[in-house]
């Protein structure tokens, strides 16, 4: 486990989620803030995701969800609503083996997710607007969210205990007592230039959103997302949809190099029309592009490395789990009893 280190000045790098919940946990903690961001507050992933605060079911990032949870209901005085209960997560599949191969994962070990096998055309009737030949699983988890809203209110509560906001790059050199690097897939690039260490990759993603008349009030995803993500990524994208007051999110790619989102849209449109035949029809509003934070082992990077601190590699669950893993590493830079475990400490990758 990781020793206490106490620093009253600190930089932190990156205006996402996870940089922002970080300023906040830390000037509320009494340390000198410094956030900075070289675009945007939330101009990666943290502002372009599709908007689920989901379980991860994995046993060792389930109380991160769980205490994210409970940061997310501390921000309603910043103008973030958490909605009151889960949407549920409908998976889908047209093949029941994929679906039986999904819950297998998730096995017993979550009880609170009231996992429930549905028969090809049980999700049709759930959801009418899902094609009716799908089998499926429903997840008692899913609250959705505009993807960027969560982000801009930890940064509203990190000014307000004090914190400062400077929108230029910034790197490991920033001068601070401590710097922490929370740059998302930039994260290790600012660690170590020299490009050897690489724990963390991009994983492209491209976003769009869509008018649908009619949306599921489910968040609906297509099965498989553990084995892509275990792959590194894929070419065909998979099949998610999820709606935040009243606006539709279809995803996804799943890329290490940045795509041409115009060139993608429709042909996530086209895999979206295979589970929800109305998007063949449905009107693009926009369309997004981002990268996850993709970790080699799937889970995040936090604690020490040299002369900075990570707080990085969240990969497809950032919204999900950020909060909690900032106020991991808050409690290490403010000296206090840190409690990283050995599984998540940034010096597992040497
Ligand atoms: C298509 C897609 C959909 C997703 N959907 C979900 C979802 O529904 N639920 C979920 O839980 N997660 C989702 N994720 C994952 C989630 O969005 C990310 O894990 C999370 O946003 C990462 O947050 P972060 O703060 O680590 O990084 P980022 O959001 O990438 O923020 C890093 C910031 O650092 C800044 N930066 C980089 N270099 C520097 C520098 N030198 N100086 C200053 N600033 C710098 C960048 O501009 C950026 O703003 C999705 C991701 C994608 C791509």
């Amino acid at each position: 486990m990781a020793e206490p280190m106490r620093a009253d000045d600190v930089a932190v790098v990156g205006g996402g989620i996870v940089g922002c919940a970080l300023a906040a946990f830390l000037a509320e903690g009494g340390a000198g803030v410094t956030l900075y961001e070289r675009s945007g507050i939330a101009a990666g992933a943290s502002g372009r995701n599709s908007g689920i605060v989901q379980h991860p079911m994995d046993e060792l990032l389930a109380p991160l969800f769980h205490e994210t949870v409970g940061h997310y209901r501390d921000l309603a005085e910043f103008g973030f609503a958490l909605p009151d209960e889960p949407a549920g997560l409908l998976v889908l599949s047209a093949d029941e083996d994929l679906i039986d191969a999904e819950l297998a994962l998730i096995g017993d070990d979550f009880p609170e997710l009231g996992v429930e096998r549905l028969a090809a055309g049980e999700p049709h009737r759930l959801e009418p607007v899902v094609a009716p030949d799908l089998a499926g699983a429903r997840v008692a988890t899913g609250y959705a969210v505009p993807p960027a809203e969560a982000t801009h209110a930890f940064l509203r509560r990190a000014e307000a205990a004090g914190a400062k906001v400077v929108l230029e790059p910034a790197g490991a050199d920033a001068a601070a007592d401590t710097v922490v690097l929370a740059a998302g897939p930039w994260t290790p690039g600012l660690a170590d230039p020299s490009g050897a260490w690489r724990p963390i990759e991009p994983l492209w993603g491209v976003n769009v959103e869509i008018h649908l008349p009619a949306p599921p009030r489910h968040a609906v995803e297509e099965a498989g997302i553990d084995a892509v993500l275990a792959e590194g990524g894929g070419e065909d994208g998979l099949f998610s949809l999820v709606t935040a007051q009243g606006v539709s999110s279809l995803g996804s790619t799943f890329l290490p190099d940045e795509p041409d989102p115009e060139e993608r849209a429709p042909q996530l449109k086209q895999r979206g029309s295979r589970f929800v035949p109305a998007l063949a029809d449905a009107e693009i509003v926009s369309v997004r592009t981002c990268a996850r934070p993709h970790s080699v082992d799937g889970r995040p990077l936090l604690g020490r490395r040299g002369d900075v601190v990570i707080a990085a590699g969240h990969s497809a669950w950032g919204i999900s789990l950020g909060p909690a893993s900032a106020r991991l590493v808050a409690d290490l830079v403010l000296g206090r009893e840190p409690a990283i475990p050995p599984e998540l400490d940034a010096a597992r990758f040497a």
